[in-house]
This record gives structure tokens, C-alpha cells and sequence, in this order.
């Protein structure tokens, strides 16, 4: 089978490799599509400390597939059967992981993080997977791509699931990528009155917009808080996620939120990053300042519901599509940062 496989500084390269047999606890899934996340091209860039300098990964954590073999002892699952699988496997017996809280776990492995993920034709789900619930059954109608990109849905539900939107509210979003995108169907799907997105890139603006945003702020051209402002009547916002890597952003966020608002840093920064926060807006405004990371199982069953009803056309972030022979430009081209979603289908051979 063919294997998009991480090798450290030297980037990504498809390699030749032995189909995984699964053991008798385990079972072998056909990878059908598999999308590109930030973290995978972060990875590609500047490493992850679960994966060793020496050692090789076949990265991936956003993906759907169908279950072409499973070992003597699997119960409940059969071949043929279409999945997905939610990335992060918690311990089992952590106090995160008791409360279901998977994605906290601090002692998780991961798919395609130190564990081999989504970019080959067969990955193994292994014992631990198949125990903690992280191998999820998607509906009949359900398309493979729109099954993988549940996963980053997932996430962006965990911290939407806290901000508690109503139609009453203003929500801000910063930045243009596929998260953003993703929180703009989101927030449409709950009804936000005014949704606004921020970017520094006028094409970029003009894409996403379509997805859900009432208004667009250039930060190249125009001060953003003065910008939002006036944008909601000098309200100021009633919710707003950051979406891009940028101390920057976390700042003007909080700078534009509006009294009781609430916010999510959902990007994180480079690792060492501060960023001030004026405490006095947080305590005489009732500011609610949130984080969160990854998605547990449930934060992933309700995602794959949102998805499967339409009420988020996930598949909408998607604007390139890459063959597995064509898996090295795929990732050349997700570096290079143009368009929103790159997907794989590994049982293609080109598709560009
Ligand atoms: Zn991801
Ligand atoms: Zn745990």
C-alpha cells in the first residue's frame, strides 16, 4: 500500500509499505479521505514533542474510511461498515478521562500524531481506540469527505458548545481559515444575528464570507475594534473566537468584546506567547474568556448530528482535492497556505 509518511526535517514522502495486519483486538480500516489540518502542516514545519527525532509517523487525524478486516475478538463492528474515528484516545482511567473528557487527557496518544493517522490506504484502529469509543459509525449518506472534516468541526463545537450563542448575539471571528469557516456555519446554524469576520486578505474575506458572515472587517485597510464598533452600533462584540495563530488577534478580540461577552482562544500562539489583558474590562464587564482543545467523543457524536442534518455543510471549507500520488503536492500545497481545506483521498490515484 501506498503511505504518506512524515520523516522529521526531511517533510513528508510517499513511500511503498507492508498493509498493516491488525491484531486480534484491533481492526483495519481502507482510508478514503483524509483532510489536512493546521496541526499536520505545524508538525510538518516544526515537529511535535510526541514524535521523536528519529522516528517516522504517517500524520493525519481527520478521517473517514470503511472496515475492511477486524481481529478474533472484535465485537459490534463488521467489514463494510463506513467510520470515522474521533483522533484523541484517552488513558481510560485519568480524572479527565472518567468525565469523558478524552481530548484533556494528559496522557493520550493520538492518530497521526504518535500513533499512524490518515495519510496511507490502510490504518490500523487499535485496542485502546475501539475501548475508549474513538471509532465512530457514520451515517449511509454521509459522504467520506464530509465524515473527516467532523473531526475539526468537533472541535470548533467544543468551544461553541461554552459561549452558549443566542439570536440575540453579535459574534466576531477572527481570522479566514478553515476554523473560521467552520464557526461562521456554526454560527449561522444558531441563529447569531450579526456575524462579522476579520482577515488581512481581501480574496480570503471574499470567499468566507459567503459561509455565513453579515460583514467583513479588512484588518489591512481598517482599526479593527473601531471597525467592529461601528459595525454593531457601538455594542461591541457579544462573542468572538480567535481563528489565527496571532497574539495580535487574542488582543483586538477582547479590545471589541461587548458587556457579558464571552470569547474563546481558540488558536493557540507559539509556545512562550503572552499577551496582556486589561482585568478591570474582564471584572466590571462580566467578561467570560475561555479556551479549549480538541473534542471529546460527545463533542464528536454532536458534531457528526449538525453535519448529517445539514445544519453545517462541512464540506464547504473544501477548495483543493489531491490523489495519493499526488499526496507530496497535496502537502506542498497546504503549506503554502493558499485556499482553506486540502483533502486526500487515498484510494485515488490523481485528482488534480
Ligand atoms: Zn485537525
Ligand atoms: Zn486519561
Amino acid at each position: 500500500m501506498k503511505a504518506a509518511v512524515y520523516q522529521g526535517r526531511g517533510g513528508v514522502a510517499l513511500l511503498e509499505r507492508p498493509r498493516p495486519v491488525p491484531g486480534p483486538d484491533e481492526l483495519l480500516v481502507r482510508v478514503q479521505a483524509a483532510s489536512i489540518c493546521g496541526t499536520d502542516t505545524k508538525i510538518i514545519r516544526g515537529g511535535h514533542f510526541r514524535v521523536g527525532p528519529d522516528e517516522t509517523r504517517v500524520l493525519g487525524h481527520e478521517l473517514a474510511g470503511d472496515i475492511v478486516e477486524t481481529g478474533a475478538n472484535i465485537r459490534g463492528w463488521r467489514v463494510g461498515q463506513r467510520v470515522s474515528v474521533v483522533p484523541n484516545i484517552g488513558c481510560g482511567h485519568c480524572d479527565m478521562c472518567r468525565r469523558g473528557l478524552n481530548n484533556m487527557c494528559p496522557d493520550y496518544d493520538a492518530f497521526g500524531i504518535n500513533i499512524d493517522g490518515g495519510f496511507q490506504q490502510y490504518m490500523i484502529v487499535t485496542a485502546a481506540a475501539l475501548a475508549g469509543g474513538n471509532l465512530i459509525g457514520i451515517p449511509d449518506g454521509m459522504s467520506y469527505e464530509d465524515a473527516s472534516l467532523v473531526e475539526p468541526l468537533s472541535c470548533c463545537f467544543n468551544a461553541w458548545k461554552d459561549l452558549a450563542v443566542t439570536p440575540e448575539d453579535r459574534v466576531l471571528i477572527l481570522g479566514t481559515g478553515p476554523i473560521a469557516g467552520l464557526f461562521l456555519m456554526l454560527a449561522r446554524a444558531y441563529g447569531a444575528r450579526q456575524v462579522i469576520v476579520v482577515g488581512r486578505r481581501a480574496e480570503r474575506l471574499e470567499e468566507i464570507a459567503p459561509l455565513g458572515a453579515t460583514d467583513t472587517v479588512d484588518s489591512s485597510r481598517a482599526d479593527v475594534v473601531d471597525e467592529v464598533l461601528r459595525l454593531t452600533g457601538g455594542h461591541g462584540a457579544d462573542v468572538a473566537l480567535t481563528c489565527a495563530p496571532a497574539p495580535e488577534l487574542q488582543q483586538q478580540a477582547m479590545a471589541c468584546l461587548a458587556r457579558l461577552g464571552r470569547m474563546n482562544f481558540f488558536s493557540g500562539l507559539t509556545k512562550g506567547s503572552r499577551v496582556e489583558i486589561d482585568t478591570n474590562k474582564v471584572h466590571y464587564w462580566g467578561l467570560k474568556l475561555l479556551g479549549s482543545t480538541g473534542s471529546s467523543v460527545q463533542d464528536y457524536a454532536r458534531a457528526l448530528r449538525l453535519v448529517e442534518t445539514g445544519q453545517v455543510q462541512v464540506g464547504r471549507v473544501v477548495t483543493h482535492r489531491f490523489g495519493m500520488a499526488e499526496a507530496e503536492a497535496a502537502f506542498a500545497h497546504a503549506l503554502s497556505g493558499q485556499g482553506m481545506k486540502t483533502v486526500i483521498f487515498p484510494q485515488e490515484e490523481r485528482l488534480s
